[in-house]
């Protein structure tokens, strides 16, 4: 994985005056951000998205060999054995994100903070260096007062937690580099070995090493555990929740080795924890059992075709990710991966107590924060989303809408164009992606077919009892390709 690095800027109204205002008073600047382009789908383009504003950055890039950025930021050696600051173009990375409000004459800039950001993917691992200015001479060009704002802490926070359709959001970085400082920080410990992102306060993002589908390796954990509990209910009036309690993590699917972790982080949380999963795939489900053992009073809320799938009893047959990272045409290896897949169930994604089954639309509440779940199938049959309401976070697991969009069309365009068996579709569909990972998109594929049927999008032609039936060959039809290609 590649590094990219980023220079934000921390600049303060009257950063010039040497009186100190009260830290309340104290405003940032914060730039208008582009807007996401337009998707080209009608309805989704339909949707009216407020402003997001967040801390002036830029990218920042390596000097030359052998040459020093002769910019001076005070203190940075602070943070030298993780970056050094002298081997990148502060310069030009200062022009360029001052350029973006006006120009920057005269000052002095100061380290306030490095960020590495945690691994959520797997194109680029960004590193943040946040820097304050001081006695600053910045002169603002009038043409661009819409692009910029000063903000307080106590806005920014107001808006990170009750967000509201006609106000301005408030963005990561200024989470991040300030807003979550002021906050106290109570229940939720994260272990100091995983990175976590906390954005909005409140909502901690911490991925997992998991066994999840390449190019990824991590498996978000989510942890909402309000730090100032407001027990009061008023205003949810009678409300009938689905759970209540004082923490709710989601998606608690790791690698053994993370176990550890994952049983401090759960240690640490209050006893009155509800627990939600949204699929039943392993990379979200392994450590349910090692949540369990840390809290047995610990609620589990899935769906019910989720929960049909989360191991209670030993299985009858693996899980189908397994076989796929296993798969081999020889009896005698699948034996093998069946017997592995028995084994991690037992200790990995097992649930023997408390549960619920939820089907969309039930609310719970968390330390007297409302959230709502939302069906939203397609990855999986069971597959569910939450929607943290004051601060309007959707928290979506495997199931992203424009992915499956995308992936609708390009579905009914192979069967269009002659497709017929779910091993045709998915050869034309998945043609640019390895085949180890063709029998997990298979069942995607089923999905969207069930669904295209259903909304009566299907040619005219197409047979569906004739694709139903081509399912149970699909494997044997990857078996014999695998060993073809072995062969050759
Ligand atoms: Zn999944």
């Amino acid at each position: 994985m590649s590094n990219l690095y980023k220079l934000a800027l921390i600049i303060k109204k009257n950063s010039s005056s040497s009186s100190s205002s009260s830290k309340e008073d104290e405003q940032f600047l914060l730039i208008k951000q582009t807007r996401p382009p337009k998707f080209n789908d009608e309805e989704y383009d339909s949707f009216v998205d407020s402003d997001l504003y967040d801390l002036p950055c830029v990218q920042l890039n390596p000097l030359e060999t052998d040459t020093n950025s002769d910019i001076l930021i005070q203190g940075a050696d602070v943070c030298q054995n993780n970056l050094d600051l002298t081997k990148f173009d502060v310069n030009s990375a200062l022009n360029q994100v001052l350029s973006q409000v006006g120009c920057f004459q005269d000052g002095e800039w100061e380290f306030w903070k490095y960020v590495e950001e945690p691994e959520f993917g797997p194109r680029s691992f960004v590193h943040t260096v946040f820097i304050t200015g001081k006695k600053l001479k910045l002169q603002f060009h009038d043409s661009l007062q819409d692009v910029y704002k000063w903000m307080s802490i106590k806005s920014c926070l107001d808006l990170l937690l009750e967000v509201k359709p006609s106000s301005d959001r408030v963005g990561p970085l200024m989470a991040v580099g300030i807003v979550n400082d002021s906050v106290q920080t109570g229940w939720c410990k994260v272990p100091s070995t995983l990175r976590c992102q906390e954005y909005p306060p409140g909502v901690k993002l911490v991925p997992m090493g998991s066994r999840t589908g390449k190019p990824f390796t991590t498996t978000n954990l989510v942890i909402v555990a309000p730090d100032t509990p407001d027990r009061v209910l008023d205003g949810y009036g009678d409300k009938d929740f689905a759970a209540y309690g004082d923490a709710l993590i989601i998606d608690p699917g790791c690698l053994s080795q993370f176990h550890e972790e994952l049983a401090e982080i759960v240690t640490a949380l209050p006893r009155k924890l509800v627990v939600f999963v949204t699929h039943h795939h392993y990379d979200h489900v392994d450590g349910l059992s090692v949540v369990q053992k840390c809290n047995p009073d610990a609620i589990l809320l899935a769906h019910e075709n989720t929960m049909k799938r989360i191991g209670k009893d030993t299985p009858t047959r693996p899980h189908p990710k397994v076989r796929v990272s296993r798969f081999s045409p020889s009896d005698q290896a699948l034996e093998k991966s069946w017997k592995i897949a028995i084994l991690m169930k037992d200790f990995s994604d097992n649930w023997s107590r408390v549960y619920t089954t939820i089907s969309g639309a039930e609310e719970i509440c968390i330390a007297g924060q409302q959230l709502k779940f939302v069906f939203a199938p397609g990855h999986t049959d069971g597959h569910m989303a939450i929607l943290h309401a004051s601060s309007h976070s959707l928290i979506v697991g495997d199931h992203c809408v424009g992915n499956r969009r995308n992936r609708e069309s390009s579905i009914l365009k192979a069967i269009e164009s002659g497709a017929t068996t779910l091993f045709d579709i998915v050869a034309k569909t998945y043609s640019d992606v390895d085949r180890s990972v063709w029998i997990h998109a298979s069942s995607n594929v089923r999905l969207h077919v069930d669904y295209l049927a259903q909304q009566h999008k299907l040619p005219k032609g197409f047979s569906l009892e004739n694709f139903n039936r081509s399912c149970a060959e699909f494997v044997d039809k990857m078996g014999s390709v695998q060993s073809q290609m072995r062969a050759s």
